[in-house]
């Protein structure tokens, strides 16, 4: 690949640092997703934190990484580890991270080679790093610490989805922690991360300016709306992301109405399994695995018809970009009874957007107008503004570096409230290097 080349393209300073800690985000700095932040003393201990891709057409690739012997995975969303086969290839990294985000990743890295091919994007890495990406895989307990050189790291939980931590790094005069992507709220999955006193604080900012609508009222809304399409005899197709936002969906309908006939598509089949195979990792095990068996998991094409005549159907893509949720809604279109819930962020570009903005969307190649009602609801598990800045008063720290952010919309409103508060702020650029003493 062109725009890789291992040790010449990376604009990573070749100097050590002299005193402090050097910080570095090759993505993800000024962005939302993408991304990779190198953290170095001057021993010289250095680590990698995700390596993601940001997904969108085409994508976005972090710059590239300098030589590091470990990369830690905060969680297995395509924006934290879509690079990461990259490391393993080229530098024998091991890689760092829960049982759950390993095991989910090579769904992850599959589906990302497959998307690349298909839309015909060059990917850094090829199919077989897949294979040793998988084999560097060191899995770690929340809590559970080991020893990089002088530093202990440990990862704890994050809240967002069943098996993302957050990364304390402790070394001999600091306590360092990076959110990564994180929630202080419950989910249906997951518990909501919880602070730690520390100097220097990473932590994502996507959510800055913003509040989420309460939970309770979002929910009954939500409710109230798939009572009201099942009760003239519609059907409701929910797009919903496969890691995460599927499992909590199923949670809520059949916690809510469970005399609903309601059925599940997509990749989201296969997470859920293995999250049930990593139960250590969910708020509830018994209860997925009750909503889980309870619903209709379509396997086979006769089953895909029969799910026409559901209730709901919960499938993947979560913004109809391909994937079973593009079949439901070319068949579901024709009857005006039948409705489009979206449960999460549609990015620009995609299916959901443009069926939000323009009323059409692209299926199998040819634009088509879609006349349903669509609702859309905020089931969001990332911090809003006020978990974020209430974490951050919590855990304390000097230091607040925010990243994963829009630079110009929501970071400004994290920075102006916390320096108002006197907490220094910093605000990264990729490809610059910081340093913190
Ligand atoms: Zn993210
Ligand atoms: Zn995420």
């Amino acid at each position: 690949m062109v725009f890789y080349n291992p040790g010449r393209t990376t604009d990573y300073p070749a100097e050590p640092v002299e005193s402090g800690y050097r910080y570095h985000y090759l993505g993800g700095g000024d962005e939302v997703g993408n991304v990779g932040i190198v953290l170095e003393d001057e021993t010289t201990n250095r680590l990698l934190l995700d390596y993601g891709i940001a997904p969108t057409s085409p994508p976005k690739y972090p710059k590239e990484s300098p030589y590091v012997k470990n990369a830690i995975i905060t969680h297995s969303h395509v924006d934290h580890l879509g690079m990461a086969p990259w490391l393993p290839a080229n530098y024998n990294t091991n890689l760092h991270g829960t049982k759950l985000t390993a095991d989910i990743s090579h769904m992850m890295w599959n589906d990302c080679y497959k998307i690349s091919s298909i839309e015909k994007y060059p990917l850094p890495w090829d199919k077989r790093d897949i294979d040793l990406a998988m084999d560097s895989w060191i899995t770690h307990e929340f809590n559970q610490p080991w020893e990089q050189e002088n530093w202990q790291l440990s990862l704890v939980n994050a809240g967002h989805i069943p098996g993302a931590g957050m990364l304390k790094v402790e070394t001999d005069n600091k306590n360092i922690l990076f959110t990564g992507d994180f929630d202080t709220r419950d989910s249906p999955l997951t518990n909501g991360a919880k602070p730690h006193n520390v100097d220097m604080l990473f932590i994502e900012g996507t959510y800055g300016g913003r509040d989420h609508a309460n939970q309770q009222q979002e929910l009954n809304r939500f409710i109230e709306n798939v009572i009201r399409v099942t009760d003239k005899g519609g059907t409701v197709l929910i797009p919903a992301f496969a890691n995460g936002r599927t499992q909590d969906m199923l949670i809520r309908l059949y916690q809510n109405c469970p005399e609903l006939d309601v059925h599940v598509d997509g990749m989201g089949k296969r997470i859920t399994k293995l999250q049930l195979e990593n139960s250590q990792f969910l708020r509830d095990p018994n209860l997925l695995n009750d909503a889980w068996n309870w619903s209709k998991r379509v396997s086979s094409k006769s089953d895909r018809k029969k799910a026409l005549d559901a209730d709901v159907i919960v499938s993947t893509s979560g913004m109809l970009q391909g994937g079973p949720s593009i079949w439901y809604l070319n068949r579901l279109r024709h009857d005006i009874e039948n409705e489009i819930f979206f449960t999460g962020y549609q990015a620009r570009d995609t299916g959901g957007r443009k069926l939000q903005t323009e009323s059409k969307v692209d299926i199998f190649g040819k634009e088509v107008d879609i006349s349903l009602n669509w609702e859309s609801f905020s089931f969001s598990t990332h911090a809003g503004h006020k978990e974020i800045t209430e974490f951050i008063y919590s855990c304390d720290p000097q230091d607040v570096i925010i990243y994963h952010t829009d630079p110009n919309n929501a970071r400004p409103h994290l920075v102006e409230e916390l320096e108002n508060n006197g907490i220094t702020t910093h605000s990264p650029e990729n490809g610059k290097s910081y340093i913190v003493e």
